[in-house]
């Protein structure tokens, strides 16, 4: 028959590097099944994808796929915002977030006229825009829902809300909560849920209206596989009842690309993975917590102390989610010292090259805040993680690591971290030593997370589940087109 011309999906990512560069990965996986791809962000966001970007077009050229756009929109001015402020990773004050929410919102009227103007077959937006699925619907054009996060962790809000446990739970932080009818018990201290309608009664009804959104829907699609998470894949379709599609890990297309543009971002690349280069096969542990947690002098002080401690060679990233407190407030006595042997550690302020990172041999364990990009990048490259998460999905994030596929240590042992206030050095290193020492159950993790890592690889390989999973979509999506 005649030839159709490629299916056009418009991607609408939140605005923070975790949201935008899980969503410029997607972008160039599924340019490579064929799509042409649009991503609308706004300028100084577009620059952290522009790299990416431009890689995954320097490879499309070679293969004769469509090349992905990115249709920039000036950020929203409504006053009272320092310039340059249009992503979750330049906040510092609760004012700024309101403020920041609120232009955020107005972005509505450009996506709307794209979808006038362009008539995409389908948009891919972040879930925490909740209010594009009604847009979409206005304009025809289905709605798939972005969750940059775990199955897991979307069965738990999904729990949460449909059942709202915390009815029936006393007003005590230290209080346990069960979230009920999930394949695993799923217990967390009242101060560790990620939504309290007694505490943030805005949050919850924040949290159900994007629940809503979501569920009215085309459907769902995860930066997740099938064989990391089949029991929450399950469980999600027989009480959800939604349609959607794991099409990740999507950072393996960045991997293969040797990197993602962001490395660039890194003055520090070169010589940290020269670094590497002279250490041997899993013996440095990574340390990161992202790019929106910031550590407080109290905790880098720990974290130093820890490191020392362990006796682990590390590569620790401080301050990549802004201004890092100056070293007289949190060296301990003697890490000075340490570091300028050096050999021991090497420290990047600011942006790291997480993936190259990652992926280099000396690489034996990642302390993480369990980010779900940094989680299925370790799962992607087989590195196992010690886990110190802070809030939100990254405390169901830690269970999917350490309780469900046993592939990480956890320092503050599911305790509430924020609560129960100081880790201390010494659990720290501990936990490190635990991780990557010689024992039969380190042993048991590493081959664990290889295994992982290679399941990972073949679900975005030709025939791979994630792989299908483009590909049935887009048979959807043609199908309407034709209907
Ligand atoms: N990242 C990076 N270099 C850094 C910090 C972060 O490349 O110095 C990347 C990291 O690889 C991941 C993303 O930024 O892809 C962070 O997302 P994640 O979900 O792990 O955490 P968030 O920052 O959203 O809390």
């Amino acid at each position: 028959g005649e030839q159709q011309p490629p299916l056009h999906i418009l991607f609408f990512p939140f605005l923070a590097p975790g949201h935008l560069i899980p969503i410029a990965d997607m972008a160039a996986v599924f340019a490579a099944h064929g799509i042409r791809c649009t991503i609308l962000t706004t300028p100084v966001n577009a620059a952290i994808i522009r790299s990416t970007v431009d890689r995954a077009n320097d490879a499309s050229r070679a293969t004769g796929c469509p090349a992905i756009d990115i249709s920039v929109v000036p950020f929203p001015d409504i006053g009272g915002l320092p310039p340059g402020v249009e992503n979750g990773m330049a906040l510092t004050s609760d004012v700024d977030r309101e403020r920041f929410f609120e232009a955020a919102q107005l972005l509505r009227e450009p996506f709307e006229r794209f979808l006038a103007d362009n008539r995409p077959d389908a948009v891919v937006s972040d879930s925490f825009w909740h209010w594009s699925a009604d847009a979409a619907a206005e304009h025809g054009v289905p709605r798939l829902a972005f969750l940059g996060t775990s199955m897991l962790a979307r069965s738990c809000t999904e729990s949460m809300l449909r059942n709202n446990p915390l009815e029936t739970v006393p007003d005590d932080p230290d209080a346990l909560v069960l979230l009920p009818g999930l394949p695993h018990r799923v217990e967390l201290r009242r101060s560790q849920m990620m939504i309290d309608p007694a505490k943030r009664p805005g949050h919850w009804a924040l949290f159900q209206s994007i629940n809503a959104a979501d569920q009215r829907s085309f459907g769902e699609v995860f930066n997740s596989f099938h064989g990391l998470e089949p029991d929450y894949v399950e469980h999600y379709h027989r009480t959800l009842g939604s349609r959607a599609w794991l099409v990740g890990p999507v950072a393996l297309a960045s991997k293969d690309m040797a990197g993602r543009g962001t490395d660039a971002l890194s003055p520090d690349a070169d010589s940290c993975l020269r670094w590497l280069d002279t250490k041997p096969a899993g013996s440095v542990v990574y340390v990161s917590f992202g790019t929106l947690t910031s550590s407080s002098p109290a905790e880098l002080h720990q974290l130093a102390r820890g490191l020392a401690l362990s006796g682990v060679d590390f590569v620790w990233v401080i301050g990549a989610a802004g201004q890092a407190p100056d070293s007289s407030e949190w060296m301990p006595e003697g890490f000075a010292e340490l570091m300028a042997r050096g050999d021991r550690g090497f420290i990047i302020r600011g942006w790291a090259p997480q993936l190259l990172i990652l992926d280099h041999p000396a690489l034996g364990g990642f302390l993480t805040h369990c980010g779900w990009n940094s989680t299925l990048e370790a799962v992607s490259t087989g590195v196992p993680m010690v886990t110190w998460p802070r809030y939100a999905d990254q405390l169901h994030n830690e269970q999917l690591v350490v309780d469900v596929l046993g592939v990480g240590v956890s320092i503050t042992g599911g305790k509430d971290y924020a609560a129960s206030g100081e880790v201390m050095g010494e659990a720290i290193a501990e936990s490190i030593v635990r991780l990557m020492g010689d024992s039969e159950e380190g042993d048991a993790i590493r081959e664990k997370v290889k295994d992982l890592g290679m399941k990972a690889r073949c679900a975005v390989e030709n025939g791979g589940s994630s792989y299908n999973d483009v590909g049935s979509l887009m048979d959807e999506l043609m199908a309407r087109r034709t209907a």
